[in-house]
């Protein structure tokens, strides 16, 4: 099997599940019992929150573990929207291209009362810190915008919109999820007052994530209970997996630069393969993207047929349309970036490790060749483009 869809989630690295597995075995303790089976789990959270948190230039206190990174994208939203409202400020600057998880949640601020911005992300996918400058108000109440998108791989901007933001005194949150052990973060540095993480975007577990908050900022809880994680988020906490994720983001950034290199090479031989494919587009920036990102459109093609034809011959991808997660509206992102329905429809991601190597490539660019053309040989719309009865639209 070769899998190129790490961008979904991606397979527990040795250190997480080692972590975890004696975590379970011999330190099942729960952290608010006062006996030393008790403590000794409270210790071994209180170490992994010191580690996440050296991993991304924040203090321990800083650091809220939650259910994942949609949790931590929703408790981060409705805290700065409740803030905000404490202020007498309800607009609200995001991007047209935002996970659902900060999308929907907008959505719902919107319903009452608050005044959501989306900007605009141009062809390459990405929004410009001068952008952010004029869109803020007097009545902004917080910003929300992604470190790297997780369907088209683009890096944002984000010490300079955290700069921004920070002079012009309005909160700022980034949804990191992509980009956690992937690019370099420190919350300090880069003028970041809040931001999410999930661990099974690198190679730790999922169902647990990271919500930072710059001290000073206060959490609005989203689940009320007991008075762990200092009372911004109740419930017995998931300690294996706690440090699960902080061995997986130590290796992931112990290793960064190497795989970046590594991985990058991958990602480049396998564009530089598939625009060979007639009627292709790259989408996003050939340069500035993640460095395992690949997404291209087909003319012509479901991108769900492929994913099928695929997954026939071993290869996991995914399609940047929403199909398969029961939804026949093509991707929101690939729209956001100027595509039309028809070619959004036929899209493909792949995106890689550091565990690719060179014959997962080569596979993959004997597999989607072939199969674009099966597909396109069998479709009554290409016949007309070929004739000449419709047009191409790449
Ligand atoms: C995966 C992902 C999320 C959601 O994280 P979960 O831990 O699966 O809830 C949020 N934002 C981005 C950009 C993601 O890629």
């Amino acid at each position: 099997m070769i899998y190129a869809d790490n961008a979904a989630t991606t397979r527990m690295s040795a250190a997480a599940i080692d972590a975890m597995r004696s975590c379970m075995e011999e330190n099942w303790g729960n952290p608010s019992s006062l006996y030393r089976l008790g403590q000794s789990a409270s210790e071994t959270l209180q170490n992994a929150r010191e580690r996440i948190a050296a991993c991304i230039g924040a203090a321990s206190g800083e650091v809220v573990f939650t259910s994942g990174g949609s949790e931590a994208d929703n408790q981060a939203i409705l805290s700065a929207a409740r803030l905000g409202v404490q202020k007498g400020k309800k607009h609200i600057i995001s991007t047209a291209f935002e996970h659902h998880a900060i999308l929907h949640t907008l959505k719902r601020l919107e319903a009452e009362g608050f005044e959501v911005e989306l900007l605009p992300v141009g062809n390459s996918g990405t929004v410009s810190a001068s952008q952010v400058a004029e869109a803020i108000r007097q009545d902004t109440a917080f910003v929300t915008i992604m470190y790297a998108n997780n369907e088209i791989g683009s890096i944002l901007p984000i010490p300079q919109i955290g700069e921004i933001c920070r002079e012009r005194g309005v909160i700022f949150h980034t949804d990191a999820v992509q980009a956690a052990g992937h690019l370099p973060i420190d919350v300090k540095e880069q003028n970041i007052d809040m931001l999410s993480l999930s661990a099974h975007k690198f190679h730790g577990p999922k169902g647990i994530g990271v919500l930072y908050a710059r001290q000073g900022i206060p959490l609005t809880n989203l689940i009320e209970g007991g008075a762990q994680e200092r009372g911004r988020r109740a419930g017995t906490e998931n300690v294996s997996a706690a440090m699960g994720m902080a061995a997986a983001l130590e290796e992931s950034c112990a290793h960064m630069a190497e795989n970046a290199a590594r991985v990058s090479a991958l990602r480049d031989r396998l564009i530089a393969g598939l625009s060979r494919i007639s009627h292709s587009a790259l989408n996003g920036d050939p340069v500035n993207r993640l460095p395992g990102n690949v997404n291209f459109c087909f003319e012509g093609i479901e991108g769900e047929s492929l994913l099928l034809l695929l997954d026939d011959h071993g290869i996991c991808a995914s399609s940047g349309s929403a199909c398969t997660s029961g939804s026949l509206d093509p991707s929101h992102v690939l729209l956001a970036i100027g595509r039309p329905h028809e070619i959004a429809h036929g899209s493909l991601r792949l995106s890689l490790c550091g565990e690719n190597t060179e014959a997962d490539v080569d596979a993959i660019l004997k597999a989607v060749p072939e199969i674009v053309d099966y597909l396109r040989n069998m479709s009554p719309l290409w016949k007309d483009k070929c004739s000449g009865k419709k047009e191409f639209i790449l």
